[in-house]
């Protein structure tokens, strides 16, 4: 999978790809992260991305002109299977959508700031808008960076168990039942006897039934009817 991010802000992106899992994804050849720095593309003499908006009020708005020009020239040089926006009135990211969108080859992501973007953008350039919860950022980075990392954690041969993604939170509509590692006893804290008795299949069922009870306390809507 390829991801391309079109910002203003390209340093925030240096620490969520170059750490731990998706670093390594990107070192074995499985994700490719490229970062664009929208200024270049302003024909503006001061480089100007962002105007005062139509109508008045307060907050910038991002002009068309550069985020059309970046678009463009990656376009012209790759297919891209989705052109997607990062904003808080996008649809709301969930387990689900990450699995459907973990199969595309080639995504650009585009970081809004200020008030947003020209809403010409989205209605002819974007072809889907994603949120990644109900209260608003100061910038798309961050979000991008979320769904980038959700993604490449799904890629085949990205986790070194390949069961390991399958077995968290979401994933068949459950949570994680709770984890632990050594010390047996800390403090007097102990482990649950089950998880030391090596009766595989206990084990696993012991696993299901907290899964299931954990749910039913944290998160009653995942279960449905
Ligand atoms: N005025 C806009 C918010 C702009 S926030 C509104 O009220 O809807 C500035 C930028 O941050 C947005 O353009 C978007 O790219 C990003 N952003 C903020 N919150 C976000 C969220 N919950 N999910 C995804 N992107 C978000």
């Amino acid at each position: 999978m390829r991801i391309d991010i079109i910002t203003i802000l390209p340093s925030l992106l240096d620490g969520p790809f170059s750490n731990s899992i998706v670093q390594r994804a990107q070192d074995k050849g499985l994700a490719e992260v490229h970062v664009h720095d929208l200024r270049p593309y302003s024909n503006d003499k001061h480089k100007r991305v962002d105007d005062y908006a139509y109508g008045g009020g307060a907050g910038m708005v991002m002009t068309i002109e550069p985020i059309d020009r970046c678009i463009n020239t990656l376009q012209s040089k790759l297919d891209y299977d989705e052109i997607i926006y990062m904003s808080p009135d996008g649809e709301r990211l969930n387990q689900a959508i990450c699995n459907q969108m973990s199969s595309l080859k080639n995504i650009i992501l585009l970081c809004g700031h200020y008030k947003g973007i020209d809403e010409r953008i989205r209605e002819h350039l974007i072809t889907r808008e994603i949120s990644i919860g109900d209260y608003v950022l100061s910038g798309g980075e961050l979000a991008a960076a979320v769904l980038a990392d959700s993604l490449i954690r799904l890629l085949p041969g990205v986790l070194g168990d390949e069961t390991s993604a399958l077995s968290d939170s979401f994933q068949d509509d459950l949570l994680s039942p709770p984890v632990y590692t050594r010390p047996l006893d800390y403090k007097g804290w102990t482990v649950p006897d089950i998880l030391t008795s090596g009766h595989q299949a206990k084990i696993e069922g012991w696993r299901h039934d907290q899964a299931v009870l954990r749910t039913k306390e944290r998160r009653p809507g995942l279960i449905g009817d």
